[in-house]
């Protein structure tokens, strides 16, 4: 069979946010780009679907404001006048005992003024009174020692005590991170806490700091619409400059000759060529062992396999928001399986406008750390039983068949890599032998953190020092 050879300047592989942002940052360089996505349509996790004729986000609904990144990102792409902070309601936790506010001014559950109302409610007289307790520990306590990793299971422990811990930090993050705290780095999740803990004296005081910095005090933004809207103007914006775009092209072979200047990139029958390559896929160690042999055996932390029921459904009880925004669940309540819920209508202003008084969207999301696949049915129609049950168990009204319009399943695979320490050294050495390689890079979130807000700057600065690297000529192996 002949091959049609394909020539470009860079090749982007994998559309989802952090392809398309690096390919829309060569584009703009002048870089003729193009993007090999193996999906019929790009934006990875950031995806959409229609449930009950509403256009709603499949994955990703919201991105972080800390540092500002994604805002700056969607202000260059036009959308400023269409970013929405979620409405004011607040978010609970769900415990064993009860539910319960989680801190409206916290980070992550951790809460900014531990005799708040809200967190005394949650975590009682006792557990406000330990967690008071971190502005008289010296500054440096919980900390490790510099070179050593402080999980963030760790930090909490030891400043504010195990109520803060395990009501109210540990369903946040097992709910956002699908990972247990005492697994993950306190930075990888909340960057500059430790060294602002450190700095301020206290993990009160840094979390007061951290938030100070988050514009217009929400600690998370959307996109009217949808964040997939996002994903529209990014495509709209690389081929704007230049850019291609491919779907349905699944690369499954990445070569470059000894001594070769160009990339060899192998994708539904074609060779495409490049003297620049993003790999943007989840995990890609596997697809570049040919160009980088150091990184052979080296696997980064897949994470949990998240399952996300959508409901909509006639309800008006909820038009008062019982729950507020939302709720995440503790693994030790045994009537609910789900760990966390988004009520979207109520979060989303916008989203509840669309839907009329009465209709509601809520989100459930299944899939823990450690667990293997989500304990839930294969099938649409059983995992939607399991949703109403849940639903009604944890906004704590009836809610049953007759009053479902309309339900979806959505699986992600390996979306959330649990920012580990081991992660985070796999990452560091991932980096280095790529580093080794001209014209090679990496980006995405198994190599930049999780979120929108950690993807989106590191593949910017990636693909910026890749389009500013001379076009060599040879290889340096
Ligand atoms: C359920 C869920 C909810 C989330 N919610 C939020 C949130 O609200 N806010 C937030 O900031 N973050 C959220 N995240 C995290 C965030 O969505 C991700 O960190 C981010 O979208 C990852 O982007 P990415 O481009 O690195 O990877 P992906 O989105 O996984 O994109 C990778 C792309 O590569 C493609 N691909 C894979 N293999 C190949 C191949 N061989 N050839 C060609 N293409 C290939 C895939 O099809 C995919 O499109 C959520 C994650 C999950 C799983």
């Amino acid at each position: 069979m002949t091959q049609v050879t394909d020539d470009w300047d860079a090749i982007v592989v994998g559309g989802g946010v952090a392809g398309l942002v690096a390919a829309r940052e060569l584009a703009t360089t002048g870089l003729r780009t193009v993007v090999l996505e193996a999906w019929a349509s790009p934006g990875g996790v950031v995806g959409r679907h229609e449930v009950d004729g509403l256009t709603l986000d499949a994955g990703a609904e919201s991105f972080a404001t800390r540092g500002g990144a994604v805002a700056d990102l969607a202000g260059e792409l036009g959308l400023t006048a269409r970013v929405v902070s979620p409405e004011p309601y607040g978010a609970w936790v769900r415990l064993s005992g009860g539910a319960g506010p989680l801190p409206r001014t916290g980070l992550l559950g951790i809460p900014a003024h531990p005799f708040a109302a809200d967190v005394r409610r949650t975590i009682g007289w006792s557990g406000s009174l330990r967690a008071a307790l971190d502005r008289l520990l010296p500054a440096a306590h919980g900390i490790r020692p510099e070179g050593e990793v402080t999980t963030l299971g760790d930090l909490v422990r030891a400043r504010m005590g195990r109520r803060v811990l395990d009501r109210l930090v540990r369903p946040v993050v097992a709910g956002v991170h699908a990972a247990e705290p005492e697994s993950i780095a306190a930075d990888a999740v909340a960057p500059g806490l430790v060294a602002s803990t450190r700095a301020e004296g206290a993990l009160s005081l840094a979390v007061r700091a951290l938030r100070a910095n988050a514009p217009a005090g929400s600690a998370v933004h959307s996109i009217e619409g949808g964040l997939h809207t996002l994903v529209d103007a990014l495509v709209d914006d690389l081929r704007a400059h230049g850019g291609e775009l491919r779907c349905e092209v699944p690369v499954t072979a990445v070569h470059r000759a000894a001594g070769a200047a160009r990339f060899r990139v192998e994708a539904g029958g074609r060779t495409l060529t490049a003297l620049r390559l993003v790999v943007a896929t989840p995990h890609a160690t596997d697809l570049l062992t040919d160009v980088a042999p150091e990184l052979a055996g080296l696997h980064t932390d897949p994470g949990a396999d998240i399952v996300l029921a959508t409901l909509v459904l006639d309800a008006p009880e909820l038009d008062g928001h019982p729950r507020g925004t939302g709720v995440l669940v503790a693994k030790d309540v045994p009537e609910v399986t789900a760990k966390a819920l988004t009520h979207a209508t109520a979060k989303w202003g916008w989203l509840a406008r669309l839907a009329g008084p009465g209709r509601h969207v809520v989100r459930l999301s299944y899939g823990r750390a450690g667990e293997g696949a989500p304990a839930v049915p294969e099938d649409l129609d059983g995992l939607t039983d399991v949703a109403l049950r849940d639903a009604s168990s944890i906004l704590g009204v009836p809610l049953d068949r007759d009053r479902l319009r309309d339900s979806a399943r959505v699986t992600w695979r390996q979306g959330l890599p649990v920012p580990s320490a081991a992660h985070r050294e796999t990452v560091r050495r991932v980096r280095d032998a790529v580093s080794e390689v001209p014209g090679l890079a990496v980006v995405g979130a198994w190599v930049s953190g999780n979120g929108l807000a950690s993807v989106v700057p590191d593949a910017r600065r990636v693909a910026a020092a890749l389009a500013e690297t001379p076009a060599s000529t040879r290889t340096n192996r």
